[in-house]
């Protein structure tokens, strides 16, 4: 406990000396990946500098610092308060690194972990393709060995901030003849290869691209980077997954906790407070967040989260975000259909950040594994109900 104090002092102290003018408030994050990238880039490598990336990853010497976990929800927390900048190399940090750490060899993890730790590298994560998105093992993407490399040939889609990442984690299918998931593996791609990467942004409803499809056309990846072995893609795949639906969550309660006092100053202010079922549905909002919050409580720190938990977290934030967004608009009335200024040439498509957030949120339920999937998860390895009829 005096140690958390004492974390919690050197946490904020760094914060308060870094987060200057030039940080606070500068926007990312869903639905706002576009906002302030040189200035978020630059403050990835500040935390890289002070050893701040990394520190969940329960193991040292890539130049991050370690941390408790209970540590980890105090600088979560103070990072909030601080307004610091939207992280950019979450990618790499919390779904890459954990997955190297587990399943990657030691020249894997020396080449890899340093510059993601030091927030130079930038990674994005290619899994969907258009055939392939909930049945993750329909993927067709081929990688075929060609001497000391592979080379891929296909095309991912919803690749988020692909545009902008160094290196690709990319599952493929490096033998045609194995049933389904037994045929894949994870391979790592550099995404500078001009000719044979070819990055597509996708304009999303909010006018902005946050992912986009990204096309391979004999894309060499080095056979030393194949993590976990070959054929080995869906077990070292789905492990990272599990981790993407479920460990992240209390940290992404804070940054709802302040949407949601957004929304109710703004509720305030136009006076949609004083009508009664907009103010039961702001109530009924905040019961929830607190209920998630105790929820990601009681799942913290074991293997996981128990049985199901991943799925169960994920189904109650992303419903729970889009109702979010939905109160956002219904507590400006009719002025949530106007934009923040008249449209013109130079702003055609201009949206405030609330406006973006409740389009963004649509996506809540479908990224990280759609709600129909999620329940399909707790209903069969949770519940033990018969299996869906495939
Ligand atoms: C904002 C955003 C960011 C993303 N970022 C990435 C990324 O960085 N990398 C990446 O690889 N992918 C990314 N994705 C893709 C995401 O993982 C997929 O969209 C998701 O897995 C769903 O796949 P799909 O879009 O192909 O939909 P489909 O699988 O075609 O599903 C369509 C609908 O059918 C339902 N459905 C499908 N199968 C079943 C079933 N068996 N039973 C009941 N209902 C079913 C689904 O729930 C859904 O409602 C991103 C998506 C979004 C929206």
């Amino acid at each position: 406990m005096a140690d958390d104090d004492g974390f919690r002092a050197r946490a904020r102290a760094w914060l308060a000396e870094k987060v200057g003018e030039e940080y606070r408030g500068v926007g990312g994050g869903p639905g706002s990946e576009h906002e302030g990238l040189p200035v978020r880039r630059r403050w990835e490598r500040e935390l890289g500098r002070a050893g701040w990336i990394g520190i969940g990853w329960g193991e040292e010497g890539y130049g991050n610092r370690t941390a408790t976990l209970a540590q980890q929800v105090v600088w979560a927390e103070e990072y909030a308060r601080a307004r610091a900048p939207a992280r950019v190399g979450h990618i790499g940090e919390n779904l890459l690194a954990p997955t190297l750490l587990r399943h990657g060899t030691r020249a894997q993890k020396d080449r890899f972990l340093p510059p993601v730790a030091r927030g130079e590298e930038l990674w994005c994560q290619g899994y969907s393709e258009p055939g392939a998105g909930s049945d993750l093992a329909a993927i067709r993407t081929a990688a075929v060995r060609d001497g000391r490399a592979y080379r891929l040939t296909g095309q991912k889609i919803w690749t988020s901030l692909a545009q902008y990442a160094d290196w690709c984690f990319v599952l493929a299918r490096t033998d045609p003849a194995a049933a389904r998931h037994r045929g894949l593996s994870l391979l790592l791609v550099p995404m500078d290869q001009p000719g044979r990467v070819d990055v597509r942004p996708i304009r999303q409803p909010t006018g902005t691209s946050e992912f986009s499809e990204v096309f391979f056309d004999g894309a060499l990846a080095r056979a030393d980077h194949l993590v976990g072995g070959e054929g080995d893609g869906w077990r070292v795949a789905l492990g990272l997954l599990a981790r993407e639906r479920g460990v992240a969550t209390l940290v992404q309660q804070i940054g709802f906790e302040r949407e949601l006092a957004d929304v109710v100053r703004t509720a305030l202010a136009t006076g949609a407070i004083d009508d009664p079922l907009l103010r039961a549905r702001l109530v009924t909002q905040w019961a929830e967040l607190r209920v998630m919050r105790w929820n990601a409580l009681r799942t913290l720190g074991t293997e996981d989260g128990g049985a199901g938990a991943p799925s169960v977290a994920k189904l109650l934030w992303g419903g729970w975000h889009q109702r979010l967004g939905e109160l956002a608009m219904a507590v400006r009335g009719a002025a949530a259909t106007a934009g923040p200024y008249d449209w013109s040439g130079e702003r055609p498509y201009a949206l405030d950040a609330a406006q973006r957030m409740f389009l963004f949120t649509r996506a809540d339920t479908i990224y990280g594994g759609a709600d129909e999937i999620q329940r399909d998860i707790i209903a069969e390895r949770v519940l033990g109900l018969p299996r869906e009829p495939r």
